[in-house]
């Protein structure tokens, strides 16, 4: 193949791959602020039973605090009947204490539902930490691939960037303006290869006549409908 276009071929494909990086530099921290909200949610809805059970566990307390102010009452309230003068303070005092004590029956029932729910929901939400830890293993691999990603993508563009402007240096000034500007009229790419009288980049038919000048000349040919760089390539035999 003519030295120039082999050039120009290569430096198309840097083009092509620093376009590819920086697409790709910008897709990436997407990819893990979606993973992150995923798992966020994907949490949330874990912890459900968790926040179930912490609520219950609350209540559990506040209903033991509550009994022992109610005992505590009661001892009171048996302290002041030793020193009772009359028969109606008495019986108010006993009256205390019976209402007392069934408010404390009242809670105590309440004590024993909630203890029998908080064992169930121990059973389910020690699945659950199980259940969350696999998903944030799964999401801390997933989200470490792609950090790694796009760290490499900065050492990959530096890395292209160098072999284009070791490239560029052998390409005569005029052959690169001229590249240059085809490439910007052409999303960026500015050489296709031609297979069968069809061009690459725009997928159309080129003139049987400027075809065969394609295999055999020497000049550089441009596509007559995308005025892209043209090269001939055995796509059964590729370069
Ligand atoms: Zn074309």
């Amino acid at each position: 193949m003519k030295e120039k276009l082999l050039l120009l071929i290569k430096l198309q494909d840097c083009d092509s791959q620093l376009v590819k990086l920086s697409a790709k530099k910008k897709i990436l921290p997407g990819n893990i602020e979606k993973l992150d909200k995923e798992f966020c949610s994907f949490k949330e809805g874990i912890e459900k039973n968790k926040a179930k059970y912490d609520e219950l566990k609350a209540r559990h307390t506040e209903n033991e605090s509550k009994i022992k102010k109610v005992n505590e009452g009661i001892v009171k309230t048996k302290e002041r009947m030793l020193e009772v003068k009359n028969n109606k303070e008495y019986q108010a005092m006993l009256k205390e204490i019976e209402t007392a004590e069934s408010s404390r029956g009242e809670i105590e029932t309440q004590i024993i539902s909630l203890l029998e729910e908080l064992d169930k929901l121990s059973v389910l939400v020690k699945k659950d930490d199980e259940i969350l830890k696999q998903g944030r293993d799964k999401y801390e691999q997933e989200k470490k691939a792609i950090e790694d990603d796009l760290n490499a993508v900065d050492a990959d563009v530096a890395d292209w960037e160098k072999k284009r402007l070791d490239l560029q240096k052998n390409v005569p000034e005029d052959l690169l303006v001229t590249y240059e500007k085809v490439k910007k009229r052409n999303k960026g790419v500015g050489v296709t290869s031609v297979w069968k009288a069809v061009c690459n980049g725009c997928h159309m038919n080129i003139p049987a006549q400027l075809y065969n000048e394609l295999q055999r000349s020497d000049d550089l040919l441009s596509c007559p409908n995308c005025n892209r760089i043209m090269y001939y390539q055995d796509m059964e035999k590729p370069v």
